[in-house]
């Protein structure tokens, strides 16, 4: 069983004063499992010796909303939340693992990738899913979900900018915007707070972290929606990145 996810449950509760159920144990396990399987034929993610994965998929996508108290009851409330450029389903998948009474939309450009997630939330029994294939330029320009999400997450997709120009308009006002960072820079809060200014929100908390396990840095950026987003935002597809405000 070498496939075997540790459990981890000290650690869980030491970090994040948690620990998942024995249903939210198999879950992590049988989403492992199916990304295994899946990486024979897609490349879904480099990240899959059991220890790895644990620490950077399951616990990094958790640490950013678990201690944050006040998301976590909006979470229980039946927030809708969206993951912006989901890949394997990081960190959308392990919180809907957690906070069953949200709504999770995994949101992805690439059609085999929400192909394997819908394969996923199936085995997995997460009624709490959906799905959508897209580049959030064009999804965050749709009234169906423009200022829908009460909670915008994204990890791991291109320059900071681009993340603040995905997100924040597909927040309600009021909605909260979590970056996943690695390293991270003041000279980058300067860019940051610019663009998110210009999006109609503001920077409410940057937070740094180490991984329990590797003691990797880590960032979380937590941005607000103050006002509404002007209509040119999100722009069209590729300009978010290639001329990031
Ligand atoms: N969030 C995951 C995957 C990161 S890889 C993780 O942290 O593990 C980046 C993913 O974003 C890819 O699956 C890619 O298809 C998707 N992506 C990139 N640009 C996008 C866009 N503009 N709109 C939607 N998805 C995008």
């Amino acid at each position: 069983m070498t496939n075997l996810l540790p459990e981890m449950a000290q650690i869980w509760q030491q970090t994040l004063k948690w620990q998942p159920t024995d249903e939210q144990q198999t879950q992590f396990q049988q989403l492992h499992e199916l990304i295994l399987e899946g990486n024979r034929q897609l490349n879904l993610t480099r990240i899959t010796e059991p220890q790895e994965f644990w620490e950077k998929h399951l616990w990094d996508s958790l640490r950013g909303i678990i201690p944050q108290q006040q998301f976590i009851s909006s979470l229980v409330a039946g927030a809708s939340v969206v993951d912006i450029g989901t890949g394997a389903g990081f960190p959308g998948v392990p919180i809907a693992i957690v906070a069953p009474n949200s709504t999770i939309t995994l949101l992805d450009s690439t059609r085999k990738k929400i192909n394997f997630l819908e394969q996923v939330v199936s085995e997995l029994a997460l009624a709490n899913v959906k799905t959508l294939v897209g580049r959030a330029e064009e999804i965050g320009q749709q009234t169906q979900h423009r200022q829908k999400y009460d909670l915008a997450l994204i990890r791991a997709v291109g320059n900071v900018s681009a993340c603040a120009e995905y997100t924040l308009p597909l927040l309600k006002q009021g909605g909260l915007a979590i970056i996943y960072r690695g390293t991270w820079t003041e000279a980058e809060t300067i860019t940051l707070s610019n663009a998110v200014q210009q999006l109609g929100g503001e920077v409410e908390l940057i937070q740094q972290f180490t991984t329990p396990l590797t003691n990797s840095v880590r960032h979380c950026l937590y941005l607000r929606k103050i006002r509404n987003t002007p209509t040119k935002f999100p722009r069209t597809v590729g300009i978010p990145t290639q001329k990031p405000l």
